[in-house]
């Protein structure tokens, strides 16, 4: 998804189009992609929320609405920090931005639900994944303020997706062994493949 947009800046380059002063100010930033082994590492909580954070966040929400998806751990562009985006707004709907830094897990409900999962770093593969149906979250907010969030639904879901993520899970380490094994197997020999065709 990464390569084809960037395909389509060239080609804009191509036709001297200049770009527009919003893509201009945008900071768009690379997804990691599997097998990328930096996805694995535990992210750090962040010890402070300064302005670095602040515009780390920017560029997540940047890359995220770009991608587009509806979540982003700050590892998936490389950072390994604990601060997750997300937004569930609807194409049609106004945006939703949500920022959870130094998200926590406090309480998963006995109650389990399947979703569909995607992730960024593993683009057009999609499987279901059960998982607790609620959970309740504390994390900090841009300020710094501790807050708690009673999850149900997909917010529960990508919570939990993005706080895997902090700690090196990847959604696909949810599903059967074969599958993941398949998936795995696919995106090693596209990576292979794509370092071939870059050192030619
Ligand atoms: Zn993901």
């Amino acid at each position: 998804m990464l390569s084809a947009i960037l395909g389509q800046n060239k080609e804009r380059t191509i036709d001297r189009v200049k770009p527009s002063p919003y893509i201009a100010a945008m900071a768009v930033r690379d997804i990691l992609i599997l097998p990328d082994k930096r996805l694995r590492l535990t992210s750090k909580p962040v010890a402070k929320v300064d302005a670095g954070v602040r515009k780390l966040v920017d560029d997540m929400f940047d890359t995220m609405y770009d991608a587009p998806g509806i979540g982003l751990a700050a590892i998936q562009v490389g950072e390994p920090r604990r601060i997750v985006t997300i937004d569930l707004a609807k194409k049609d709907e106004a945006k939703e931005p949500q920022v959870f830094i130094n998200p926590e897990i406090v309480t998963a409900s006995d109650d389990k639900k399947v979703h569909e999962e995607g992730c960024l770093s593993i683009p057009e593969y999609y499987e279901e994944v059960e998982r607790p149906a609620a959970v309740t979250v504390k994390y900090l907010d841009l300020d710094g303020k501790k807050h708690e969030v009673e999850a149900t639904g997909l917010l529960a879901t990508c919570l939990q997706h993005e706080i895997d993520h902090l700690n090196g899970v990847l959604f696909i380490d949810h599903i059967s062994k074969l599958k993941r094994d398949r998936v795995t197997k696919k995106f090693a020999k596209a990576a292979k493949l794509a370092a071939k065709g870059a050192a030619k």
